[in-house]
């Protein structure tokens, strides 16, 4: 590790620790930014799913509100699962407010207050994970400080009928902008450093959120769901959107998850035949899901995760983690692959079968 972005996160740190900084009043001084991370990895790692794997973990998560249950009733849990992942080797650290909007905390019984407040600590127990992580050996260890990543779940998560994989829901720019601002808003006073347009079925809702995020100057990535290789769930072919989501400053890259994994590669070179920006994959684990039950179905495909993984990285994704499904060492592998194994990947590109 070299380079002047280590040296100022170690300025960052001794500032945290002193607590006294007039413009951080809450304290969450450590900061890290996608520029710069994307400047020091060839790969930046992402972390896994929240949901499935508090499932995993014995938690009950089928409720309208998914993890943000877990948010609201025992967030030491999520906390940890965030450490799980930055030990495991994951660069960027999503928070559990994908299924938290201001809106759907409020019906599920919360004040407007605690709505509110649920929210921020979404992102707080991130900052307070990386940070354990940072002080238990992160920062001797040469890696980066993970990037805290605020989650920005479609309407149809909120709608919690599946429709984050059909798209089947309509709203106007206006309605669109009154739903996901508030959460936005609140996610970047509480010190956000990116967000992620995650699981968009529909390719209006995310040009809305971008237009949201441009406006408030914050750095996003923006990630589809996809019915096949070449069309979004809402039945939009990939080129017209990538063909829309030019000219946007703060959008830092652009790809798919919450999909099966059969489906990235030819995902990934249809992608890249539209963008210059970096391309994303978080998907499944090639387990199906009964939107209805709110249960998997069926074993892993027989290519293991890291297998396909390495499809991906030969194909031209360099943002890489785990969406349904996966766990901790899922993304611990891919963390491992050497520098040696990364550029013969790039080398060789195995035939997309
Ligand atoms: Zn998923």
């Amino acid at each position: 590790m070299s380079g002047s972005g280590f040296d100022r996160t170690a300025d960052s740190r001794k500032s945290f620790l002193q607590g006294n900084d007039p413009s951080d009043p809450k304290g969450y001084h450590m900061r890290q930014s996608f520029e710069e991370l994307n400047k020091q990895k060839n790969l930046i790692v992402m972390d896994g799913p929240m949901g499935t794997e508090l499932e995993r973990r014995g938690y009950n998560v089928n409720d309208r509100l998914w993890s943000a249950k877990i948010l609201r009733d025992d967030p030491a849990a999520i906390r940890r699962i965030h450490y799980d992942y930055c030990a495991a080797g994951a660069d960027i650290l999503t928070c559990a407010s994908y299924q938290a909007s201001v809106k759907g905390l409020c019906e599920a019984g919360c004040s407007q207050a605690r709505a509110e407040e649920l929210i921020a600590l979404s992102l707080r127990l991130v900052q307070e994970a990386r940070e354990s992580w940072w002080e238990e050996g992160g920062r001797l260890s040469g890696r980066p400080l993970p990037l805290a990543a605020g989650d920005i779940g479609p309407y149809g998560a909120y709608l919690s009928d599946a429709s984050e994989y059909t798209g089947a829901y309509r709203l106007s720019r206006s309605e669109y902008r009154e739903f996901h601002l508030p959460r936005m808003r609140i996610l970047q006073e509480t010190g956000a450093e990116i967000f992620a347009v995650e699981t968009m079925p529909r390719l209006d809702e995310a040009l809305v959120c971008a237009e949201l995020l441009e406006e408030m100057g914050a750095d996003y990535w923006i990630s589809f769901t996809f019915r096949d290789e070449s069309h979004i769930c809402e039945g939009r072919p990939v080129s017209e959107v990538t063909a829309a989501l030019r000219d946007l400053p703060h959008l830092k890259a652009v790809g798919v998850n919450c999909t099966p994994p059969e489906y990235v590669r030819g995902i990934v070179r249809r992608l890249r035949a539209g963008t210059d920006l970096p391309i994303c994959v978080y998907p499944n684990s090639g387990e199906i899901y009964d939107g209805v039950t709110k249960t998997w179905h069926g074993v892993p495909g027989a290519q293991t995760f890291d297998g396909m993984a390495r499809g991906w990285y030969a194909e031209g994704a360099r943002l890489i983690g785990g969406c349904c499904r996966t766990t901790p060492d899922d993304i611990r592998t891919i963390a491992g692959w050497t520098e040696e194994e990364k550029a013969s990947l790039c080398r060789s590109l195995p035939p997309l079968d």
